[in-house]
């Protein structure tokens, strides 16, 4: 296969030509540990700081209140469960969606389990959740809400600011995961009321296996991982310096592109285009969606079949979650928009990166509509 259209970006991204050349040097020669005090340590230390710095200015917070971790899932894991500790005195109860990634879904299932009594909040056939239904979901024993900026399969971008403004007049700490949000829309901690954010490395450029986490100033979050102290006692582990470059430097070169124009200008051509295939729908908000995802449900085709077809022509697409591609369930987000089991199946998610041009939305909106009809005409539940 000679050339790839890749349009999978909120899977992963190509790691960008500054990220690479920021964390290069952290992988040959300044290989020091930043807690050795001698100046090859420092070297470290420094370009850790700076990162936190870039990182700090992105998110309008203070550098203290950035921390690194190992990914989006373990940001997610800390705040969650390390925020309701705080708050236990007051009680059980957290408010979530019923379209969260896995990393969120999974954490709540867990505490759900052992003793929390947890709330979906049901989003509409966009995704979006109901503001007043979130206001009379909370109680007096409600310690978290987690909602997340915006949905990895359908791209809607939910009203942080005003589910936080909410949580701030009630007193109730909220989350959000920004893992697709950081580096493609603004992500301001202040214009958006939150206390804990979460974010990943590899969906804005940056390498695989790092994240952060935004904690306000003053919540006295303790720590999840245990160990020598880094990250001011609060991410015990030696700190993986080149993962940190990479995303400080991935996320200036993202935000240095926003806001994503010409992405979102692919975007609505490659969704006018595949609207044009009969009995195809768009997923998510129509309107207040990210710039880079287009996501639709084809009726009667199965969205695995629909995958190895794109890949013979090196077009690499989602469908469903990637998390669950491995499980025939349809995915938990889309059920939630109301769709059939069978609909739901029928699923493909392109999302775009600034490295995409005309050509690769051409060339899919050449192949795809004559793979859909292929699987169709093989469909039992196909009629024309
Ligand atoms: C990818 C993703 C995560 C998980 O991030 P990792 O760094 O891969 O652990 C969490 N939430 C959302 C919305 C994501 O897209």
């Amino acid at each position: 296969m000679d050339k790839i259209v890749y349009l999978d970006n909120a899977a992963t991204t190509r790691i960008s030509k500054r990220a690479i050349d920021a964390m290069m040097p952290f992988l040959t020669e300044d290989y020091g540990n930043p807690s050795s005090l001698y100046s090859l340590g420092q070297k470290s230390k420094v370009a850790l700081e700076n990162a936190r710095k870039t990182v700090a200015e992105v998110l309008g917070s203070r550098p203290d209140e950035v921390y690194f971790t190992g990914s989006g899932t373990e940001s997610i894991n800390w705040a969650i469960k390390s925020a309701i500790k705080l708050k236990q005195d007051k009680g059980k109860h957290i408010i979530s969606s019923n379209i969260e990634h896995p990393a969120v879904k999974n954490t709540l299932k867990y505490l759900g389990d052992n003793g929390y009594d947890i709330t979906y909040l049901e989003s509409d056939k966009h995704g979006q959740i109901s503001l007043d239904a979130l206001r009379s979901s909370l109680r007096s024993d409600t310690v978290l809400i987690s909602v997340m900026t915006a949905n990895n399969e359908i791209g809607t971008i939910l009203p942080i600011a005003e589910i936080g403004k909410l949580a701030r007049e009630r007193e109730v700490l909220f989350h959000t995961d920004a893992v697709q949000a950081v580096g493609h829309i603004p992500t301001d901690v202040n214009e958006l009321n939150v206390d804990l954010l979460s974010f990943s490395g590899h969906k804005l450029g940056g390498i695989k296996g790092v994240g952060a986490l935004y904690v306000k100033k003053g919540l006295l979050l303790q720590p999840l991982i245990h160990g020598g102290g880094q990250e001011r006692g609060k991410r015990s582990g030696t700190e993986n310096i080149p993962g940190i470059v990479s995303l400080a430097a991935a996320l200036e070169d993202a935000v240095g592109h926003m806001p994503l124009r010409e992405v979102t200008r692919l975007r609505d051509k490659l969704i006018s285009g595949v609207l044009k295939i009969p009995r195809t729908h768009l997923t998510g908000d129509p309107i207040n969606r990210l710039p880079g995802i287009a996501s639709f449900v084809f009726e009667c085709i199965e969205g695995e079949s629909l995958l190895l077809l794109l890949n013979q022509h090196g077009i690499c697409a989602s469908s469903g979650s990637a998390c669950s591609s491995d499980s025939l369930d349809p995915s938990h987000v889309l059920l939630a928009l109301g769709l059939s089991h069978e609909t739901a199946h029928g699923s493909l998610r392109l999302s775009l990166s600034v490295d995409n041009t005309d050509e690769d939305i051409d060339f899919t909106l050449e192949k795809l509509p004559g793979i859909v009809e292929k699987l169709r005409m093989m469909s039992p539940l196909w009629n024309g």
